[in-house]
């Protein structure tokens, strides 16, 4: 329905002027102002490029400016505003957060991310959350940032991927202008074929912690055998993307991004630094795993990928690629 996806773009434009202006020019959106600039570093053009803004603490601030211009039904339906269980009036659904606006390849805000400000955590709240789904806003389709990269992906035909709103942001504030991000999700299928279409090269950069090198490792079973210059990078030291940026600046991670190894050889790496090339039981153990990988991957058998991966191993191993390739059959 034409005519309800207008209004609700049309709404959620309204909500982000809202949100951006309570961010910068009131008192009650002076400790996100601060967070923003002070803390994270950002300047008042990247907060005006990304439309950053603040929702203040009470759960009616939205519900109230909306009267008189929009329904509280075209609310509900942008997933702005719900009704909680048992009560009869509509409460906001982001309170007290600073919000990041996601936007579509056309510009049209979908979505917001919202996060609470240092200090007001509290158990049981997490420290980000994004619009339940609507109908202008599918998770699993849309990337953050893709309207403000796509011609930095274009031209430099390739596309970096991070895992967080303020990674993306930062990335931008410091050049790295082809940085999009996923909205707390694994990267999908549906992400992979959309960015193959616009970047031959596509970089999946993950924080330097545990969950990082967990979803580098999913991914790359997902991936590896989609047709795409595929790169992996996880960052050293425990660091995500925003945090290696103020450490060590721009060219240090442009550095780090061009030379990220492709998806096979990243995982080699992972299974050489556990099981150690020197010894039989170690060589064993990574072909084992790397064999393990390739079987698993979906829509890989048969490919010349799988031709080029098998002898690009058996390389590495030292190993004869026929015996590799009768391995992988077994
Ligand atoms: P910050 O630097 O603002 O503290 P971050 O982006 O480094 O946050 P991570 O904990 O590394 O946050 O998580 C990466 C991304 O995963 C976040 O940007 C957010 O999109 C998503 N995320 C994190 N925690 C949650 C959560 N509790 N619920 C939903 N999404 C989350
Ligand atoms: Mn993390
Ligand atoms: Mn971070
Ligand atoms: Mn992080």
């Amino acid at each position: 329905n034409i005519v309800e996806k207008t209004s609700l773009f049309d709404v959620m434009k309204w909500a982000e002027q809202q949100f951006h202006d309570c961010l910068m020019n009131t008192r009650e959106g002076e400790m996100a102002r601060r967070y923003l600039m002070e803390d994270r570093g950002y300047t008042e053009e990247t907060i005006q490029q990304f439309r950053l803004g603040f929702h203040p603490n009470d759960w009616q601030w939205l519900v109230n400016r909306s009267r008189g211009h929009y329904p509280e039904s075209l609310l509900s339906e942008a997933r702005l505003i719900f009704k909680k269980e048992g009560h009869s009036r509509y409460s906001d659904y982001f309170v007290n957060r600073v919000m990041f606006p996601v936007r579509d390849e056309r510009k049209r805000v979908v979505a917001f991310g919202g996060r609470i400000l240092p200090g007001s955590a509290a158990e049981g709240i997490a420290k980000y959350f994004n619009s339940p789904e609507s109908i202008i806003f599918t998770k699993s389709k849309l990337l953050f940032g893709l309207d403000e990269s796509r011609q930095t992906i274009r031209e430099t035909e390739t596309v970096v991927v991070v895992e967080g709103y303020t990674d993306c942001i930062t990335a931008h504030q410091f050049g790295v202008t082809n940085a999009v991000a996923t909205l707390g999700t694994a990267l999908t299928e549906t992400h992979v074929s959309y960015l193959k279409r616009l970047a031959r090269k596509v970089v999946l950069v993950f924080d330097g912690d545990t969950a990082g090198q967990q979803a580098a490792e999913r991914s790359l079973t997902k991936f590896i055998a989609q047709e795409v210059d595929l790169r992996i990078l996880t960052l050293p030291a425990g660091k995500d993307p925003a945090e290696f940026l103020e450490e060590q600046g721009a060219e240090q991670l442009k550095q780090l991004i061009a030379d990220a190894p492709e998806a096979w050889n990243f995982k080699l790496n992972v299974c050489v630094q556990k099981f150690g090339l020197e010894s039989i039981d170690g060589q064993h153990r990574i072909l084992e795993e790397m064999l393990e990988l390739l079987a698993s991957s979906p829509n890989l058998t048969g490919k010349i990928r799988e031709d080029i991966i098998l002898r690009k191993l058996a390389d590495r191993l030292g190993l004869n690629e026929s015996v590799v390739r009768k391995r992988l059959s077994e």
